[in-house]
């Protein structure tokens, strides 16, 4: 079923919802787009720059110190002074949600992942976008691993395994699942709602059939932030889009409607 996109409106999530105080994501997408710029030209090696940043991102104390500290001989807190104030309108709920996080999760580093953290891994994301785009537009077998909680939760999902994992089959025009999927497929990637599917056997299969892989991730910040850095440590040429909130079981213990800015997915994954 090929139809007009789904409404699009503000979407709240527990931790960050990419619409700010908007009525559209452009404005994060702009935003970030602006800041990887900023960054880039601080240090142009987008390799050793991401890197860079995922080992900082791991410090959570050092984070909290360097905020306000802006030692133009210290790289990385120099980025996250910059970033901060910038992402702040993204991640109000994040020391809410920390305040009343029981004490059996706090070892769980996506419940766990404090504000200066989804900064930085809003704009890790982007950095790994610009370093494997174009490997990942020119491998000959591109899949894409879509969240559950994307699709229509008013309509009786006919989503059916097929291959690697499950598909959705375009019964719901409300569905973001089905337009997501349309627009992957049109761009000779396999679309895949992500259960449970054996990542490892299907790339071992994919580099023995002598063929290259890449992937396409939609998540949360935090749970895409680690896919991309397990594709890196695999050098598996990965590029995503973070869902526009997060609002799943993992969150709230059930799961809520969400969405995924439509437009931003089409300029990834064009070949221009
Ligand atoms: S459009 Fe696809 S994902 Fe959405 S409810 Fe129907 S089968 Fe499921």
């Amino acid at each position: 079923m090929k139809s007009s996109r789904p409404e699009y409106t503000p979407v709240n999530g527990k931790t960050y919802s990419l619409f700010g105080k908007s009525d559209s994501t452009a404005g994060y997408y702009e935003t970030i787009r602006q800041l990887a710029d900023k960054v880039l030209a601080l240090n142009p090696v987008t390799r050793e720059l991401v890197e860079g940043i995922r080992n900082f991102s791991l410090r959570k104390k050092l984070l909290k110190k360097s905020l306000g500290i802006n030692d133009a001989g210290n790289k990385m807190p120099v980025i996250l002074n910059l970033i901060d104030p910038c992402l702040k309108k993204y991640t109000e709920n994040v020391e809410g949600h920390l305040r009343t996080l029981p004490l059996s999760k706090i070892w769980d580093r996506r419940l766990a992942t404090t504000r200066e953290q989804y900064h930085l891994y809003m704009l890790e994301i982007e950095l790994t976008n610009r370093l494997f785009r174009t490997e990942f537009i020119n491998a000959n077998k591109k899949i894409a691993l879509l969240p559950y909680c994307l699709r229509d939760f008013s309509a009786s999902c006919k989503a059916a395994k097929n291959g690697f994992d499950y598909q959705c089959k375009h019964c719901s025009a409300k569905c973001f699942q089905n337009h997501t999927s349309e627009i992957l497929k049109s761009h000779n990637i396999e679309p895949y709602i992500w259960m449970g599917g054996n990542m490892k056997q299907l790339a071992k299969y994919t580099f023995h059939e002598k063929r290259t892989f890449g992937i396409l991730g939609i998540a949360c910040v935090p749970e895409l932030t680690f896919g991309m850095r397990s594709c890196r440590k695999n050098n598996i040429p990965v590029v995503g889009l973070p869902i526009n909130a997060n609002r799943c079981i993992r969150w709230f213990g059930e799961f809520f409607q969400n969405s995924v800015d439509l437009d931003e997915l089409e300029k990834l994954v064009k070949n221009y």
